[in-house]
């Protein structure tokens, strides 16, 4: 990604606009440009802040922009608006204008579209709402008629504190009316609630002892933050060396320097496991920033980073676009994790992205990962990155021993999904009390529902995908539109009775198996369709922890980021899921990655775990790879296939997808957009193609692939490409995706 690196120009603050003047305003809409509004009296702005305007019938929020962006159509002066309002919000700090326009021009996305992701948190915008509480009414006469509830609630609200009504009456184990009452009779009275503030992370609440190995690493990282500029290190070991508690103390320099942190994890790994050592640390528990926030808490992080009282943020991708005024770290945990590509709207890789803004805002990056990505580990072997290595595991314990059962010879009994020596070793586990994990990256029961007496397969009605039995919630569903079904008692199609079969497994159906075999072991299903909440998941992951688990199943989720002590043996159901993705250039990289991660999680701290990869491809680069424990020689295999390919990071793509809910107008617009590609002797385009899911919600879709040689200005061919297009008529979806991940 040579172009991240491109010059940038950081621009200077100028004086507010006076009165009577126009400004120019970003709207969070898909627009490319800014529109002037005029400044009436007694308003005043800068740029950043946010304001209210009329546009078109409405009235909406928009974002003060310090200059004119995009091409603007001269308008009459006399038409000109004033712009309504200036909102209390913290305004974006300037950076973020310039990090917007960047990630904007870097996906062709509108600017509006990025800028609306800085919004992300529509209560920091309204007014603030007060919230109510009750206190205790210094000297104020007992209540004429006591209850013991009311005993109760007056014992605990007599060390003076304000309580949310709902609070006191559950620590008083009362109703709310019990609290309504003693208000009335005036011996509590309501108060709003001081605004919570944010504890300030301490760095240095605790000191680590390192290992050579480690304060090596530690203090490269430090030396990054000293250096107070634009730097990239990828820290580089295996799950269990350290990486963590090594990246913390580049956190603790820059909070000692007096600057904010970054802390970026793949969604699902926002364990509390995390949480508790973040606070093991630096005394508090970060402040955390994932989808699972409640709106309110939303908007108070949101005003909370603007005004630099939260230090230190840990969150997944949208993270990122928070208005850090002075941001002086990033760290990407977990950094090769696909969770960090968004593939909707803005479609924006947050790892690339967080190295831009560590360019934008002159400040180090680290990336960690035990399986880095591809792009990462070229950038760090071409000493583009500085590469810090941790090489073993702090407990010193050997990597797991994995080995390969080879399906087409130790194939399990019929209608069983588990080969008879994992099943032998998950009994020889059990009996020594430790724990076993299966991992199978696939939710639900079954993939196919077939007929037996017409062959008929129960298909999406929306999508060109099998619908999913899910046998718990006794459902049919479709895992690309959500399109969901009750399990049918007989065949749609021949009506014939008792004739449905489940075909194949998914992670319920070898938790059957499993129950069968082993009904005195104590088992978890973890999938991210049957856990609830994020409550429940932690809950979950505590009792794994605590070992009132024997066998683990799970999807992905079990595979990243939790450390269970007990576990000693780590199955993998088919460890061939994933290899055969014909299209996707990093379907090897992902399955190693993810075997490597969950084969990783068996004996991570006192004993020597195991793990047994289940395949019809024993052969296959990557199963070796991960049998022989050797990273080494996958990367080397996969440089040569994506070198040989011209493939990221030798060479850049852009998918484009074309959809419409007419086949043959996808087809033909498809077919159209093809025949104006600009002509070059250095880009390729491929395709049409129809897409792998040729049907998704009802939507034909056609997709176009454009290769570029890494040195190419892919997106001024894009561009250029864009500009010489008809206008498509009729309902047709025209996608976009830089550098893209999914190829179906
Ligand atoms: P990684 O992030 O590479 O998976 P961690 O930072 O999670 O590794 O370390 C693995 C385990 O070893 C953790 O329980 C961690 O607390 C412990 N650990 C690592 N280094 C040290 C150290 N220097 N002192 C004490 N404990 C350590
Ligand atoms: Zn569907």
């Amino acid at each position: 990604m040579d172009s991240l690196f491109a010059a940038l120009d950081n621009g200077a603050e100028k004086a507010p606009p006076a009165s009577g003047a126009t400004v120019p305003v970003l709207m969070p809409v898909a627009l490319d440009q800014t529109y002037d509004y005029l400044l009436p009296p007694g308003v005043e702005v800068v740029p950043g802040c946010f304001v209210l305007v009329p546009f078109g019938p409405q009235s909406r929020i928009g974002i003060v922009w310090d200059e004119p962006r995009g091409i603007q159509k001269p308008v009459d002066p006399k038409k000109l608006k004033a712009l309504t309002t200036r909102l209390d919000a913290p305004p974006l700090p300037i950076i973020s204008l310039r990090f917007a326009e960047w990630i904007a021009k870097y996906t062709l996305a509108p600017l509006g579209m990025v800028a609306r992701m800085m919004m992300s948190a529509q209560e920091a915008f309204e007014p603030a709402k007060p919230r109510f509480g009750v206190a205790i009414v210094d000297g104020a006469p007992q209540p004429a008629k006591m209850t013991a509830p009311r005993a109760k609630a007056l014992e605990i609200a007599s060390d003076g504190l304000v309580r949310a009504k709902s609070e006191l009456a559950h620590l008083a184990g009362c109703s709310t009316g019990v609290i309504d009452g003693l208000v009335a009779a005036g011996t509590l009275v309501e108060v709003a609630i001081p605004e919570r503030g944010f504890a300030r992370p301490d760095p240095r609440f605790a000191v680590t002892d390192f290992t050579d190995d480690q304060m090596r690493g530690v203090e490269t990282l430090r030396s990054a933050v000293d250096g107070g500029n634009f730097s990239a290190t990828l820290l580089d070991g295996v799950t269990g060396s350290g990486k963590t508690e090594v990246y913390f103390e580049a956190a603790a320099r820059t909070l000692e320097a007096g600057h904010l942190v970054l802390i970026m994890l793949p969604e699902i790994a926002l364990t509390s496991q995390f949480l508790d050592r973040f606070q093991r640390r630096f005394g508090v528990k970060p402040v955390e920033w994932h989808s699972a926030v409640s709106p309110a808490e939303r908007g108070r992080i949101w005003k909370g980073v603007a005004r630099g009282d939260v230090r230190c943020v840990v969150g997944a991708r949208s993270a990122l676009f928070l208005p850090f005024p002075e941001l002086g770290l990033i760290i990407i945990d977990e950094e090769h994790d696909q969770g960090y590509k968004q593939d909707d709207r803005v479609h924006y890789q947050a790892r690339d992205m967080c190295v831009v803004r560590g360019n934008l805002g002159k400040f180090p990056v680290v990336l960690a990962s035990a399986t880095p990505s591809i792009e990462t580990y070229v950038n760090a072997i071409t000493q583009r990155y500085r590469h810090v290595i941790l090489p073993g595991r702090f407990s010193g314990v050997e990597m797991p021993d994995v080995s390969a059962i080879d399906m087409r010879r130790e194939a399990p009994d019929k209608g069983k999904w588990l080969a008879p020596r994992l099943v032998e070793a998950m009994t020889e586990t059990f009996a020594k009390g430790r724990q076993s994990l299966l991992f199978l990256n696939r939710r639900g029961y079954a993939p196919l529902t077939l007929c037996r007496s017409c062959g008929h397969r129960i298909e999406c009605p929306q999508c060109s995908a099998w619908l999913v039995e899910h046998r718990f919630k006794k459902r049919l569903n479709c895992h690309h539109c959500g399109f969901s079904l009750s399990l049918p008692e007989k065949c749609p199609k021949c009506a014939a009775p008792d004739s449905l079969v489940a075909c194949g497994p998914g992670v319920e159906r070898v938790a059957e198996e499993v129950a069968e075999r082993f009904p005195q072991a104590r088992l978890a299903l973890l999938s991210s369709d049957l856990i609830p909440g994020l409550t429940e998941m932690r809950d979950m992951i505590h009792k794994i922890e605590r070992s009132e688990i024997d066998i683990i199943i799970g999807t992905q989720i079990v595979a990243k980021g939790h450390n269970f002590p007990d576990l000693a043996l780590v199955g993998v159901v088919d460890g061939d899921l994933g290899l055969a993705h014909g299209a996707d250039p990093r379907a090897g990289e992902r399955t190693f990655q993810l075997l490597h991660q969950v084969t990783g999680r068996a004996g991570r701290t006192h004993f020597v775990g195991k793990g047994l990869v289940q395949t019809h491809l024993p052969e296959h680069p990557v199963i070796k790879a991960i049998v022989a424990g050797d990273r080494e020689a996958f990367l080397n295999y996969e440089i040569k296939t994506r070198q040989t390919g011209v493939l990221p990071p030798y060479g850049r793509l852009a998918a484009i997808v074309v959809s419409a809910r007419d086949k043959e107008l996808a087809e033909r617009t498809a077919r159209d957009l093809r025949r104006h590609a600009p002509s070059s002797d250095k880009i390729t385009v491929l395709g049409p193609a129809e897409a792998p899911i040729a049907v998704v919600r009802g939507r034909y879709r056609w997709r176009l692939l454009v290769r570029a040689p890494k040195d190419m200005d892919i997106q001024g061919y894009l561009r250029a490409w864009e500009a010489a297009l008809p206008k498509f008529k009729g309902d047709v979806r025209i996608s976009l995706d830089i550098d893209p991940y999914n190829f179906l």
